[in-house]
C-alpha cells in the first residue's frame, strides 16, 4: 500500500470548483424560516431586505446539489486554500493506538479559522449587488476578523458589532479587524433601537452572540446600501463552508482511505456541516456509510439537551424563525464559559439530520477540552483554538477507545482554527483557575419558557 504522507495536498487543479448543498440529498428537508408575525415561510423578497439577493436564493435552495464557485472567489480561495490534510502520525504514536487520526486544518490564514470561506463568499455577493457595506456580529471575534479580511479585498465598508465581554477581552482581535479597516462596537449598544432596549433590560449585561446579532440586523434594515451577514447556522454558510468537506474527501481519495467516524465541534454547525455534508451525501444517497459526531460544550448543550423546535435566532427577535436544536433565544452560557461555541441554537439542516438519527451528538466539558488542546499543542505542534479543541477531545476520546479494543479505525476530525488570541482562557486553564459548569435543568427551563408557541404544520 502507498505510504500516506503527513500532509496530503491538493494541486490547484484539484481544488473543487463547486460547493455542495447536502440538503439535495437530504429526504426530510431542514425546515424554512418562518416570519414571526405570519408564522408563514419567509419568502425571497422578505429575505432579501436582510440578505443580499443571491445569497437568499441559496438559502432557499433544497434542490440544486451543486453551485459553481464563482471566479473571484476561487482566486481568493487559492490563497489559503487548499488547506492541509494531516496524517496525526504523532499523536498517534504518542497515544498508541491502533486508530488512523486525520484532521483538516483551517487555521493556516490570518483570521485563524475556517470562516473566511464564508466570508470571502458572502463579501463577493453583496459587491455584485452593489452594496456600499455588511454588518454583522462576532463573538469570539474569528467571523469578524474573516469578514474585515473578505471586504477590505473587496472594498467594502463593514460594521462589526461584537459581543461586549470579547470586545474587553480580546482587544487584539478587536485591532485586527481594524487593522482591515471594520468598524468595532461592543454589544449591547446604545447605537440601536434593540441595543438601548436590551441594555435598559439587562444593565450592566456582557452581551450575547443573539443580542448582537440583533444590532446588526437593525443596522443593515435601517440603513441604505447594507445588509446582514452571518458567520454561521445559515444553510448557505453550510454551503460555502462545504469546500472543507470536499477537499478533505478529494486528498483522502487519491489515496483510497475512507473514514469511518468523522468529527467536528458544533456552534452553530457550519464547520461541522462543511466537513460532513460530501460524506453525509453519499451516506443519504446509500452509497457509503460513515458515523459522524457533533461535539459540544456541557455548558452550552443545543443538541444533547436541548429541543428541536421553531425558535427566534436571537435575543431581540428580530430575526425569521428557524425550526432546530436550541436552548431558547434568552440562554446564555455561564460567565465560566470560556471555550466557545456559546450559541443558544444549531444550523436547521445539521439539526434535521441529528433528528432523523443519521448523526450523534456528545458534549464534553471545558476542562477536559482543554487537557486535550494542551496535549493537541505538545503532539502535533499547533496551538489549537478552544473551539476546535471540542472535536480533539472527542477524536482523542475514540483513539483511545480504538487502543483499548484494538479496533483499527479511521478518524477524521475537523480542526478549525488557532488558539492565539484564546491565551486568557489557556492562562486560566493553567492557573487551575477553569472550572466546569453545567446548567442545572432549572437553568435550562428559564430558555425552553422563551420558545415561542409552534406553528400548526
Ligand atoms: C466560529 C468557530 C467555530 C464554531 O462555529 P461553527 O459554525 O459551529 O463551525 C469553531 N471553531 C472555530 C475556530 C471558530 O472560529
Amino acid at each position: 500500500m502507498q505510504e500516506i504522507p503527513y500532509k496530503i495536498y491538493l494541486n490547484e487543479d484539484e481544488m473543487p470548483k463547486q460547493w455542495y448543498n447536502v440538503r439535495a440529498d437530504m429526504k426530510n428537508k431542514p425546515a424554512p424560516l418562518l416570519n414571526p408575525a405570519t408564522m408563514q415561510p419567509m419568502t425571497e423578497n422578505e429575505l432579501s431586505a436582510v440578505f443580499c439577493k443571491e445569497l437568499v436564493k441559496q438559502e432557499l435552495d433544497d434542490k440544486t446539489a451543486y453551485f459553481d464557485i464563482p471566479q473571484e472567489i476561487l482566486d481568493f480561495y487559492k490563497m489559503y486554500r487548499p488547506s492541509p490534510l494531516v496524517r496525526a502520525y504523532c499523536l498517534e504514536k504518542k497515544l498508541q493506538t491502533p486508530a488512523k487520526i486525520y484532521y483538516k486544518f483551517e487555521g493556516n490564514n490570518t483570521s485563524g479559522s475556517h470562516k473566511l470561506n464564508s466570508a470571502i463568499a458572502q463579501a463577493y455577493y453583496a459587491k455584485m449587488q452593489g452594496l456600499r457595506g455588511v454588518t454583522t456580529e462576532t463573538g469570539a471575534g474569528q467571523w469578524g476578523t474573516a469578514l474585515s479580511m473578505a471586504t477590505a479585498y473587496l472594498g467594502l465598508d463593514c460594521k462589526v458589532y461584537m459581543v461586549k465581554v470579547s470586545y474587553e477581552q480580546k482587544p487584539f482581535r478587536r485591532e485586527v479587524m481594524r487593522t482591515y479597516g471594520a468598524s468595532v462596537t461592543p454589544s449591547p449598544s446604545t447605537q440601536t433601537e434593540v441595543g438601548r432596549r436590551i441594555l435598559q433590560k439587562h444593565p450592566g449585561t456582557s452581551g450575547s452572540l443573539g443580542c448582537a446579532i440583533s444590532e446588526a440586523v437593525e443596522y443593515a434594515t435601517t440603513h441604505d446600501g447594507y445588509r446582514y451577514v452571518l458567520g454561521s447556522v445559515l444553510n448557505q454558510v453550510l454551503l460555502h463552508q462545504s469546500v472543507i468537506g470536499l477537499e478533505s474527501k478529494a486528498a483522502l481519495d487519491k489515496y483510497g482511505v475512507k473514514p469511518d467516524i468523522i468529527i467536528g465541534c458544533a456552534g452553530g454547525g457550519s464547520n461541522l456541516g462543511g466537513l460532513i455534508s460530501p460524506f453525509m451525501g453519499e451516506k443519504l444517497r446509500g452509497e457509503a456509510d460513515y458515523r459522524f459526531i457533533a461535539v459540544e460544550p456541557a455548558s452550552c448543550p443545543s443538541f444533547t439537551r436541548g429541543r428541536f423546535a421553531y425558535d427566534f435566532c436571537d435575543t431581540g427577535m428580530v430575526c425569521p424563525l428557524a425550526k432546530m436544536y436550541t436552548l431558547g433565544s434568552s440562554f446564555i452560557p455561564s460567565a465560566n464559559h470560556a471555550g466557545g461555541l456559546r450559541y443558544h441554537g444549531m444550523s436547521s439542516i445539521l439539526s434535521q439530520l441529528y433528528h432523523d438519527g443519521l448523526m450523534e451528538a456528545v458534549s464534553v466539558e471545558q476542562t477536559s477540552v482543554f487537557e486535550a488542546a494542551e496535549y493537541f499543542a505538545r503532539t502535533e505542534g499547533i496551538l489549537p483554538a478552544p473551539e476546535s479543541s471540542h472535536a480533539i477531545r472527542a477524536a482523542l476520546d475514540q483513539a483511545i477507545k480504538c487502543r483499548e479494543t484494538g479496533e483499527e479505525k479511521t478518524i477524521l476530525f475537523g480542526l478549525t482554527g488557532t488558539g492565539y488570541f484564546d491565551m486568557l482562557a489557556y492562562e486560566k486553564f493553567h492557573d487551575g483557575q477553569m472550572s466546569d459548569y453545567i446548567p442545572t435543568d432549572e437553568d435550562l427551563k428559564h430558555g425552553f419558557d422563551g420558545i415561542p408557541a409552534q406553528p400548526e404544520i
